[in-house]
This record gives structure tokens, sequence and C-alpha cells, in this order.
């Protein structure tokens, strides 16, 4: 089993679709603040009604993902929404700071920026828009990124409004919030390009510096997406959404690249077999009766207990294949189980792994029966509510279909290990029409003009005078720059006399140290991490205890339900003091990104989640007292040292002073007073 592709020779294409959300004052279309709410005041539903030429003429997928969502529930805060996010108002017009930073993209890219901007609605129906579509215009086309002499082309540039945010979907009703809704998002799209992961990764590295370079890009978490759109030769292009990081890019690609053409490997050999793909899935037969005589599968149990009933497919010629494994992990029973959760589905076995599961040999020798198949012969059975499984029975038809061809076209998801998941079929070009309510805008030259002196200076240059300022070296600089910290870390170096080599050591080094072992940095705010700063600059904790404070306060956001998720905090509220007007304790509410476990917490302020990280780790300097009291006995169980070197022990004595007392004094402290206390001695 070869377990390294070799990109060139399968030809592997990758292009981006980049969409970065703007720092702007206000949204695209009103003056709502792009803030994400703190907590939501008022709610309204909406029931949406596409039309059947808006879901592409009974596209199976469409319409399954429209018969789960029987209503729509809207939160809206004052401040972050108004009547335009209602679709009670029409817009108004587009943000001029928004559309400038598009323009200065479209010049930085050298691309060709329209004479007249059209906006237009992009039909969407999954309810993420109040209207049932997005607003969305065409800014400039054509152009290059350069890449150490190598250009990737732009194919567009657009300028659109974020959708809402997606809050929860049970029963039938899917929530979203208004906060996000009309958020201006710059989106980039390229042209395929080919090389290896590593090299691929650049492209996305130097497209992100670029935008940041402007300083008129949202930072942090979700503020960028990647959607990837990735082929092999002789398959079809699949599109990956939802990747966030570099790191998890090359795996993703390094995972399609092999799930691809696994699924090609998979389809030469059903070719082989000369199956005839219109028999998959001539018969089926309801074998729930066969599979309650033991109903020893936890799985089976409880579907049929709910009510719903269990079928077996019947699959000619598949034996052996649907649980065969050209690489690890790829196999076409893993691509069953996953596109089957789209359809609320939770069990689905296939007879390559049976019997299993608690499903017994003889339970599989009657479901063959029923089905008169014989050893050639594979059969999949799958269960739950009957609208369920007749909708996922036909798209586990189609899919097996499918596998003779090798790679379906669809769109997956990025998970954060860097593998992908089935999310929905390709959805067929875009639906679009021009917004009714909005004048096209000229772009003239003279506006051309102005843009062009805003053009920010290249990545290189900005990060050479940010280690000019701070005189860090350029390795670091540049880590600071690339980081979600760069703000923060200039407030920090600003606001306390801690070297700024230190500071930005710690923020990118050390967090991403961290962040391999599996501690996720980005649940720290940018007050926690200032304030954990400050008390080192007030010298009431030692320089070492910085990494372990931030350790401890990003495992106190740990889950403890799960033990997995982190804790992210999603909506505050303030108490404060009616007389001074001061905020004297902040009530928190914080939701595990894993497992959707909630916790409301009240705090001080985020100072409190500091001060219980330093007492934690035990950090907090001990009193003066204390410390030359420990001194004097490292000096008295070191007294022969002492003798021999006089005043040149004092390295001696310092290592082992610090071996006690690393993280809980600082280290400037603890030799100045060992200094004092030695030279006192050695002039006795
Ligand atoms: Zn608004």
């Amino acid at each position: 089993m070869a377990s390294i592709l070799d990109p060139a020779s399968l030809n592997l294409k990758v292009g981006f679709e980049i969409h970065q959300q703007l720092a702007t004052s206000s949204k695209l279309f009103c003056n709502c603040s792009c803030e994400e709410a703190k907590e939501y005041g008022s709610s309204f539903v909406r029931k949406l009604r596409p039309t059947q030429s808006e879901l592409g003429g009974y596209d199976p997928a469409a319409m399954f993902e429209f018969s789960k969502m029987h209503t729509v529930k809207y939160q809206a805060a004052l401040g972050s929404s108004c009547l335009v996010e209602a679709d009670e108002e029409p817009p108004h017009d587009v943000s001029k700071e928004a559309l400038e930073s598009a323009l200065i993209f479209s010049l930085a890219l050298n691309s060709k920026v329209m004479d007249e901007i059209h906006v237009m609605r992009k039909i969407v129906i999954d309810g993420s828009n109040t209207t049932g579509f997005q607003r969305t215009m065409l800014v400039a086309s054509g152009g290059y990124l350069d890449i150490a002499g190598k250009m990737v082309r732009v194919q567009s540039i657009c300028l659109e409004e974020d959708a809402a945010k997606l809050i929860g979907d049970e029963k039938g009703v899917r929530k979203f919030g208004l906060d996000r809704l009309g958020v201006p998002l710059v989106e980039i799209a390229l042209e395929p390009v080919t090389g290896k992961p590593s090299e691929i990764m650049q492209v996305a590295l130097t497209l992100g510096r670029l935008l940041r370079a402007s300083k008129r890009v949202a930072r942090g978490l979700g503020s960028i997406r990647q959607d990837i759109n990735i082929s092999v030769q002789n398959g079809a292009v699949v599109e990956v959404k939802g990747v966030q990081q570099l790191d998890q890019l090359i795996k993703v690609i390094e995972h399609e690249m092999h799930r691809q053409y696994g699924l090609i490997v998979i389809s030469q050999k059903l070719k082989e077999k000369n199956i005839d793909i219109k028999k998959v899935g001539d018969r089926i037969e309801d074998v729930s009766d066969i599979l309650n005589n033991k109903a020893s599968s936890r799985i089976v149990k409880r579907i049929l207990e709910d009510g719903g009933h269990i079928i077996a497919i019947k699959v000619p010629g598949f034996a052996g294949m649907i649980g065969f494994e050209p690489y690890n992990n790829i196999r076409l029973g893993r691509e069953l189980g996953k596109l089957v959760k789209f359809y609320d589905i939770d069990g689905v076995f296939h007879s390559d792994e049976l019997p299993n599961y608690g499903i017994t040999e003889e339970e599989v020798i009657a479901v063959k029966q029923r089905l008169q198949i014989n050893d050639n012969d594979a059969f999949v059975i799958l269960g739950g509510p009957n609208d369920k499984v007749k909708f996922a029975s036909d798209a586990i038809i189609r899919r097996l279909r499918a596998a003779v061809e090798g790679v379906p076209a669809e769109t997956r998801a990025a998970t954060p290990e860097g593998s992908t998941v089935f999310l929905r079929p390709r959805p067929g070009v875009a639906r679009m029409y021009p917004e009714t309510d909005m004048l096209p805008i000229p772009i003239t030259d003279s506006i051309l003009v102005s843009v062009a002196n805003k053009v920010p200076r290249q990545w290189d240059e900005l990060v050479d005078s940010l280690a000019k300022k701070y005189s860090l070296n350029m390795k670091l600089a540049s880590q600071i720059f690339d980081s979600d910290y760069l703000n923060v870390f200039e407030e920090i170096a600003g606001e306390t006399n801690i070297e700024p080599t230190f500071i930005a050591a710690k923020l990118t080094e050390d967090l991403t140290n961290l962040q391999r072992q599996g501690l996720d940095g980005s649940v720290l705010t940018n007050n926690e991490i200032k304030n954990v700063f400050k008390e080192l600059d007030s010298g009431s904790i030692p320089k070492e205890s910085v990494v372990s404070i931030f350790e401890k306060m990003i495992k106190g956001h740990k889950c403890e339900k799960c033990k997995i998720g982190n804790m992210r905090p999603e909506f505050a509220s303030n108490n404060t003091d009616s007389k001074t007007g001061r905020v004297t304790s902040q009530i928190r509410k914080y939701k595990c990104d894993n497992c959707g476990h909630g916790a409301i917490v009240t705090i001080s302020n985020e100072q409190l989640n500091v001060n219980e990280a330093i007492k934690a780790v035990g950090a907090s300097s001990i009193s003066d007292e204390e410390l030359s009291k420990g001194l004097d006995r490292v000096i008295s169980n070191n007294m022969a040292i002492i003798r021999e070197k006089g005043a040149n022990a004092l390295s001696t004595l310092m290592g082992r002073a610090m071996a006690e007392y690393r993280g809980k004094a600082n280290g400037q402290k603890v030799n100045a007073m060992l200094k004092d206390k030695m030279s006192k001695m050695v002039n006795k």
C-alpha cells in the first residue's frame, strides 16, 4: 500500500476562494455595528418558501434540506441589527469604507476594476438570510498574486454581505443571530494551482498577509474562511469548506489527495468486475423483523423502539468492495456513513463488516436470503424514521452507482484535525438576480486614483518596520505580524516596560507550543493576555511563570462535561454600580465548542481568571520575608562552596535558589537579595 502520493503525477489542482471579514465601523448596507452581540434582546419567526426553480428543479438534497427546516427564528440585538437585517426596510447605500477596502485589494492584486458595480441577489435557501438571498457585487476581475516570482491568477474579487450566524438547529427550528448578517466580506477567487501541499499553502499565506497588511480586515478565529476546490487527474472537483488555519490546510489537501485517488483506485477495481450499476438498489427489503429477533445491536434496537424501520439494499457485485481500503481510512463504507448523517440517519452497516456490532451471522444469512443475493453481492442496511430512510437510501444508491465513476463532485467540510466529511452534494451554479432596490455604483478614475494611494506596502516592508520599531529579530517580527496577536502585542509593548522581544516570544512561540500540546490559545481574551503582562510589569509575578499561567488559564476554559471542547465566551452582561456607573461584576455565558454544554459564570472581571491562574500555578510572589528566609537556608546549605569561591559562588547559589523559586519569585529580586546577603557574609 503506497502511502505517499506524488501531487505532480496525480495532477493535483487546488483553487482558493477566500472570504475575509472587513474591519469596518458599520455593516455593508446599514449603520449597525459589526461587533458580535453580547446578548440578544428580541426575536422573530419566519417561514421561507423558496420556489421550485430556486430549489434547482427539485434537487433532492435541496428538497431534503428544506424539508428539515420548518421554522426559522432570528434573534436580534440592539446596535448590531436593525430593520434592514429584518428585511423590513430596503438596504441603505453601500458602506464607502467597505467598498474602498475592496478597491484597495483589487489594485493590490492587479485586478481590473469594473466601471460600474452592480449589486446582485444570490439565492440562499438555508435560512441564513432573512431575505432569502445574499447581496453580492463583482468589484474586479483578473489580476495576479505574486508568490516569489510565481504568478497565481485571480479570477474575481467580490464584495458581499455575511450570512446570519447559526446558533441552533433543533426539532425543525433553526435559530440564527442577526449580528453577523450584513457584515462586509471580500471574496477573492483564485485560479487553481498545482504543486506540493506545502507550496500550495504559500498561496493562502501570501494572500492572507496581503490582506492583513492593509490593516483593514477583521482578525481572529472565523474572520477568514477559505473554501478550497481540490481535484486530481480523472476525478471531479470537490469543494471543501471551513478551512481556517494553514497547518490544517496542508492536512486537508493531503487527505483529499489520498481520498480522491483512493476512490479512483476503487472505481478501477469495480470496472474490472463489470458491474451493472443500474442493478444497484434494484431490490430493497424491509428487514426490521429479521433484526428484531435478537435486537442485540444497540442502534437497531433504538431505531425500532423509536418507531422506525430497518431496510436492506441489494448491491450486486460489490462483495469486498465497500470495506476495501486502498489507503488508511479511505473506503466506501466510511463515505456512506458520513453521507447518511446529512439525512439525520445514525446507523448504516454493510455486508463487508458483518457480522459485527451486535448483528449476528444468522441475521446476515437471513438478510441475504431475503434479498436473494449470492457471495459476489453486497448489501447495505440502514434504519430510522420512514421519510428520512427514503431520502437516505436514494442517496446511498446514487453514491454506490457513482463509485464506479470515481470521485463524486460534492461539498465537504474540513474537520479541525484536517480530514474532510460529506456536507452536501455540490449545488448548481448559483442563481443571481439584480438587486432592484439599489442603483449601480460608478467607479470613476478619480476614485481609483485616490484609492491607489492607500494600497498597503508589501508584507516584508511592514515586517521590517515592525522589527525596527520594537527591536525584534526578523523571525519574531514576521511571527507576530502573522499571528492574531499583533494588536495586543502593540498595546502591551506600548503600555508596559516589558521587553518587546519577550512579549512577542510568549505570544508566538510559547502559545504555539501550547497549541501543539492540544491547548487552544484562542480561548484567551485580549484582556486576559494583557492582564498577565501587567502583573509581570508590576513585578508581582516572575517572568518564568507567564507560560504556565497561560497554560492554566487555557485549561480553565476546558469543558468539564465532555472534557474535550473549550468553553468559549458567548454573551456577557455587566452589573454596574448605580452611583458610579462602574462595572462591579460580569455575568458570562460560556458554551463548549464540542458538546454545546453551557455554563454561566459570574466574575468580577477578566482579572479574576488571571488571579485564579496565578494562584493555581503558585506564581504569586512569596513575601520578601519568606524569600529572605529561604535564601538564608540556601546559603547555609552551600557554605562549603562560599568558603571556597567567595563572591564567585553567587552564580552557583543563584542556580540553586532559582531551582527552588522559579515561577514563584522574580529572578532579579532573588539575585539582588542573594548578592546582598553574600556581600555581607564575605565582608565579615
Ligand atoms: Zn442594520
